[in-house]
């Protein structure tokens, strides 16, 4: 249930109203737009059947939620959710650039990756330290010590961290590095990494599993917002379908269909939707022209020896065509490219 305030709603007439709601056993979640201000109810609907809410000073509006996610839906929210990842903000006006290796391999690769994709505008890093592989026998990761590399990489660039965490039981330990945590594809459904990372302070960004439609997607991010974790970002990372040409289908009609049913951040992941580096830059174009609030894209000094992903690992050389060709894709989609022309300084926020 969504209460909609009168203009120039009173404090003490909102805390009212959520006083009536709360004494219901619902919830309540209060959403300040710059028009109007809402009042999100969770809970069971019925028991607030019998209250006269249009009658309540400072009510102008009641209105069911139909959709099975109601805090992820974007009646709950009159503005659109924007998450701070380091100094970069992700669902606001510019459009992000986070890029880095599929793995974090070593110390030097890492280090040298952040630097060059910071140079050209990337304002955060990604790379994995627990990988999610499809065999047993693939390399899976440097555990803490690529974790460490990540925090280390993060100081001396001031790139804030964004990696996966794989289980429950590393939830924490992933937490005390990283800026933001990565739910993987194959992840998207566990419902118990979802509702430990709901309890963690960190963003979390969400990768649609390859099989989910885009409702089984907000349906995850739900049960991380129901945790009490309101920072959720949503990605695009293709499906699986009956082409084989490419290593998935880059969904590019999810972008908009996500952005008007969701107020929150979309990205896209055109390395891993494609499989195929020369695919990178042309789906990016896409997913930006169709509203991505922004790309999350792999590099690595020397695909040809990267330890995972490397036919998707965009060079250096290419990154920096991937940056220049991007600007006319970002105007016209009226938006700007979040770009610090040099890297920037240390966060202090970082963990
Ligand atoms: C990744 O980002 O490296 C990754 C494993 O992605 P996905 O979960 O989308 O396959
Ligand atoms: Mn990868």
């Amino acid at each position: 249930m969504i209460i909609v305030t009168r203009n120039g709603v009173t404090q003490e007439e909102l805390d009212h109203i959520r006083e009536r709601i709360e004494a219901e056993g619902l919830r309540t979640h209060v959403s300040r737009g710059e028009h109007r201000t809402v009042i999100g109810c969770i809970g069971d609907e019925e028991r607030l059947e019998g209250l006269p809410l249009l009658s309540i000073p400072g009510v102008a509006e009641v209105h069911p939620v139909l959709k099975p996610y109601k805090l992820a839906s974007r009646e709950f929210s009159a503005a659109p959710t924007v998450v701070s990842v380091g100094r970069a903000q992700l669902g606001g006006e510019a459009v992000v650039v986070v890029a880095g290796p599929c793995s974090v391999e070593d110390l030097d690769m890492l280090r040298e990756t952040a630097r060059h994709v910071a140079s050209r505008g990337a304002r955060a890093l990604r790379g994995g330290a627990f990988k999610p592989r499809t065999s047993p026998y693939s390399f899976r990761g440097l555990g803490e010590d690529g974790l460490k590399m990540l925090a280390e990489v993060r100081a001396e660039t001031g790139l804030p961290v964004v990696t996966e965490v794989m289980d429950t039981r590393q939830v924490d330990l992933v937490a005390s590095y990283a800026d933001v945590l990565q739910i993987g594809a194959r992840n998207m459904q566990n419902y118990s990494l979802l509702t430990e990372v709901g309890r963690v302070r960190r963003p979390v960004l969400l990768k649609r599993g390859m099989s989910a439609t885009t409702a089984d997607l907000l349906l995850a991010a739900e049960y991380v917002m129901s945790q009490g974790n309101p920072n959720v970002i949503l990605c695009e990372r293709g499906i699986r379908t009956f082409e084989t040409a490419t290593r998935n289908t880059f969904d590019l009609a999810a972008i908009p269909v996500l952005k008007r049913e969701t107020h929150l951040p979309v990205l896209a992941d055109p390395s891993h939707a494609g499989g195929r580096r020369d695919l990178v830059a042309p789906l990016s174009f896409a997913a930006v022209a169709a509203g991505a609030d922004g790309l999350l894209v792999e590099v690595h000094p020397d695909p040809e020896r990267a330890v995972s992903d490397g036919e998707q690992s965009l060079t250096f050389g290419e990154f920096d065509e991937l940056m220049a060709g991007l600007a006319p894709f970002v105007a016209a989609a009226g938006r700007t490219l979040a770009k610090d022309a040099t890297p920037p300084e240390a966060s202090e926020t970082s963990p």
